[in-house]
């Protein structure tokens, strides 16, 4: 067939970024003997939905860093902007969105100046059908006209639309928050995750348990790549004494330098309007202090957020699945304590028991009846996991020298325990 009608012709349908870039590298890569058509009825080419705004706020949501056009040369976008845009931009500045489209525009006219290089041919029309005729596709346009290619590349795209949306919420969606007016009261962003997410703050503690910010660190690189992740020392918690009124002076006093903290990385770290995620140990919900922490920043004002609160699976979960059991049991009702109180005698007899954050010299199962069943886990959901269960009277003894080793070995040790007491003990 070679020589014949179309041998030498591919079609690409759809001049967004993705059939743009395509054409882009089919021109670069083919000879001039070749002819690439780039079909779209859109005015523009390489801007598509994504890049055709012309608004500055609409910021791309990847860092300049990572938007090459070439695999092989990850830096090109970043050093193309700092040439055509602004000499200032830095590998982790997020660039307007209609940068990207003149950018990826003006690579597909430098590849189709080139003589050396396939000829490029743009049309502005739909294309209306493909037909195979034998090893060959017949593209047919909406003006009436045929292309006869040797390969067709489909990249027209998705349309994002609102045609999903149940018919009876009609009046309350906002199919585009940038031209039409918002409704008063709360939103639901539809279509948004880790992605949405700027900046990640992780605060690092200190010590061996650093470790435990890696694993935050790895969560954002793998979910929410984009992000900036801004490490910083944790601010220093004094160790309170079991004594209930220093414990939670000592805590008080830590949370305080850690809303400042926080504060003044919110408001040197996250771009005007961006997103920042404080990722919490387990679900923020239990124990941590970040809730908190967030609902006093916004009251404070002193950096205006909005601020939403996304569910983890908890220490307690992680305990219970481990172990195949359930944290309830029908009419006993179960309390979530520090080990402190059981080792000050928090009754037992109403109520099972999970008890979170032990001391590091004390340790609840010390002080827990003999005759209650324990099930205990450190380092849940972690290849280093550990798990004992059993009558406290039989595995207290392998409990706490299990956890002494481990704290040995790790430098660090969390662990959770579910204490399932008979009633009356
Ligand atoms: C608001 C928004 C922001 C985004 N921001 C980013 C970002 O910052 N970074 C990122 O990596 N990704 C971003 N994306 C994802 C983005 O969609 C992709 O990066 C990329 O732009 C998709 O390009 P595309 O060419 O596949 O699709 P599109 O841009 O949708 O282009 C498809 C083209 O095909 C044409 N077409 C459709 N049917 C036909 C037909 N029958 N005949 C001829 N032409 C046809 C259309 O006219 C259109 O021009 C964003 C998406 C949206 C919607």
């Amino acid at each position: 067939m070679a020589g014949g009608e179309g041998d030498c012709c591919v079609v690409v349908v759809g001049a967004g970024a993705a059939g743009t870039l395509t054409a882009s590298h089919l021109v670069t890569a083919l000879s001039p003997r070749y002819r690439v058509v780039l079909v779209d009825p859109a005015g523009t080419t390489g801007r598509g939905t994504a890049y055709s705004t012309r608004d500055e706020r609409h910021l791309l949501n990847v860092p300049a860093s990572g938007m090459s056009a070439f695999p092989r040369d990850p830096e090109h976008f970043f050093r193309w902007v700092r040439r055509h845009h602004d000499a200032a931009t830095q590998p982790q500045d997020f660039v307007p969105r209609h940068v990207y489209g003149s950018y990826v525009e003006s690579l597909l006219e430098s590849a189709a100046e080139f003589p050396g290089n396939a000829r490029l041919e743009r049309k502005e029309h739909a294309v209306t059908g493909v037909e195979r005729r034998g090893d060959r596709f017949v593209v047919r346009l909406s003006n009436g006209e045929s292309v006869v290619a040797r390969a067709v590349v489909l990249a027209t795209g998705t349309r994002p639309g609102t045609d999903w949306a149940p018919a009876n919420i009609g009046g309350h969606l906002v199919a585009d928050p940038w031209t039409e007016q918002l409704p008063k009261g709360d939103l639901l962003l539809v279509g948004t995750g880790l992605t949405m997410v700027d900046v990640v703050l992780l605060l690092a503690k200190r010590g061996a348990a650093d470790e435990l910010t890696d694993a935050r660190a790895a969560l954002a690189a793998r979910f929410a790549p984009q992000a900036t992740v801004v490490r910083r020392q944790d601010a220093h918690r004094q160790r309170g004494t079991t004594e209930e009124g220093h414990y939670l002076q000592t805590t008080q006093q830590w949370r305080d330098e850690r809303l400042a903290l926080y504060e003044e990385l919110i408001a040197g770290e996250v771009p005007d309007g961006g997103s920042v995620a404080l990722l919490a140990w387990g679900d923020p919900g239990i124990y941590d202090g970040t809730v908190d922490t967030v609902e006093r920043i916004a009251e404070r004002g002193n950096v205006a957020i909005s601020w939403t609160v996304i569910p983890g699976i908890s220490a307690p979960a992680a305990l219970t699945a481990a172990h195949r059991v359930t944290m309830t049991r029908t009419g006993r009702p179960v309390a979530v304590t520090p080990a402190r109180q059981v080792i000050a005698g928090t009754p037992t007899e109403r109520a099972d028991l999970v008890v979170m954050l032990d001391g590091a010299d004390a340790h609840g199962v010390d002080a827990a009846p003999d005759d209650a069943t324990v099930y205990w886990g450190a380092y849940l959901g972690t290849p280093d996991e550990a798990l004992v269960s059993g009558r406290v009277g039989d595995v207290r003894e392998e409990i706490l020298r299990r956890r002494a080793e481990l704290r040995e070995r790790k430098g660090w040790i969390m662990d959770t325990y579910l204490l399932r007491c008979p009633p009356g003990s």
